[in-house]
């Protein structure tokens, strides 16, 4: 049987396998989270910008106090969004996170990207998505990235926090980070799937011992619901012939293919789901192994197709 966690570089374990939280919509959530963790989920992915950190505390506090499982056993991510990069308010939107989900830590922290937009006062909007304080016109702080990580760095010393990470950073942002951190990060969290596949990027921050999680491991699926054009324009890999035709050798699900490419490689998978076939096909991904041939025509798939990408919201150029 494979392994189905990561040992991280700050000593915790990461499951391999979560539950990712975005678009879960506030008035299913808490049921959706309480069910996975029924379901057999220990890690779920969410974050301040989903906008939905109450229901999935109030799953996820209603399953302890059933006696599913217990805290310890749960690995909880949030990531700090991008108007909170300035030190002075990590630690508040991180209270926000915790006394949203009604913990008193979360075990993985990731700074969401490498943006900083002007900061917003809590009560003015939470979450505040894009709103810079000015309708919908992007205001930026100068905040260089190694600062917002040096108060994080306080935050897991004050036991807030387990483990501290990255999303969206590129080859260069990480170097330039690990020269400047004390603590370096446990995980880097990018969009990874067949038509994006980074693999310098993946070789380079394993071999760092930074563990990686895959974000739309699908990779058009999860846009279509936001009407994506590069999405509506892109065949979906579930019906793509080099998936389907591996699916049907070893028996498996289109789906189960594409998550079993990245955990196979000892990448972490936080797919979404609100039916529960999927739901527990998606948490069985790790008791099959595909083979080298089968890696090789995966990544003859590599379009370098972005779904993700900050460029399109005011030409912020981290992927340029
Ligand atoms: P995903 O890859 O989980 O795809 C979700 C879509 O696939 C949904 O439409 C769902 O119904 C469908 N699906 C799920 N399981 C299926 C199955 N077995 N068969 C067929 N269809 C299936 O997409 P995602 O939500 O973009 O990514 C997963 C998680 O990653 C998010 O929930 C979030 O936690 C995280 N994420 C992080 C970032 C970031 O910037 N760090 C960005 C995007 C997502």
């Amino acid at each position: 049987m494979a392994s189905t966690a990561i040992k991280l570089n700050s000593g915790h374990l990461m499951p391999l396998v979560g539950f990712g939280c975005w678009k879960v919509d506030n008035a299913t959530a808490a049921e959706q989270i309480y069910n996975a963790i029924k379901t057999g989920y220990r890690l779920f992915d969410g974050a301040e910008d989903y906008g939905n950190e109450k229901e999935v505390g109030e799953g996820i506090n209603k399953a302890i106090k059933d006696g599913l499982v217990k805290r310890e056993e749960l690995f909880i991510t949030s990531k700090l969004w991008n108007n909170f990069h300035d030190p002075k308010n990590v630690e508040t939107a991180l209270n926000r996170t915790l006394s949203d989900l009604k913990l008193d830590y979360v075990d993985l922290f990731l700074i969401h990207f490498p943006i900083a937009f002007k900061f917003v006062p809590l009560n003015e909007k939470y979450p505040p998505g894009f709103y810079c304080g000015d309708g919908d016109k992007f205001h930026y702080e100068d905040v260089p990235l190694l600062e917002t990580w040096k108060a994080l760095e306080k935050l897991v010393k004050a036991g807030k926090i387990k483990s501290i990470g990255i999303s969206n950073f590129t080859g260069a942002l990480i170097y330039d980070l690990l020269r400047g951190a004390e603590i370096p990060p446990a995980v880097l969290q990018i969009e990874h799937h067949p038509y994006l596949q980074q693999p310098r990027l993946v070789e380079w921050v394993q071999s760092k011992g930074i563990a990686i999680t895959a974000y739309s491991s699908f990779g058009p699926q999860s846009f279509l619901e936001l009407n994506h054009s590069k999405a509506l324009n892109t065949p979906t890999l579930f019906e793509h012939n080099t998936i389907i035709s591996i699916a049907e050798r070893v028996k498996k699900t289109p789906a189960q293919v594409l998550l079993r490419w990245a955990s196979q490689r000892n990448i972490a998978i936080i797919p979404k789901s609100n039916n529960p076939g999927r739901l527990l096909q998606n948490l069985e991904v790790n008791d099959f192994d595909l083979t080298k041939e089968d890696f090789e025509e995966i990544s003859k798939l590599d379009i370098g197709l972005r779904f993700n990408d900050p460029w399109d919201w005011d030409k912020i150029p981290i992927f340029v």
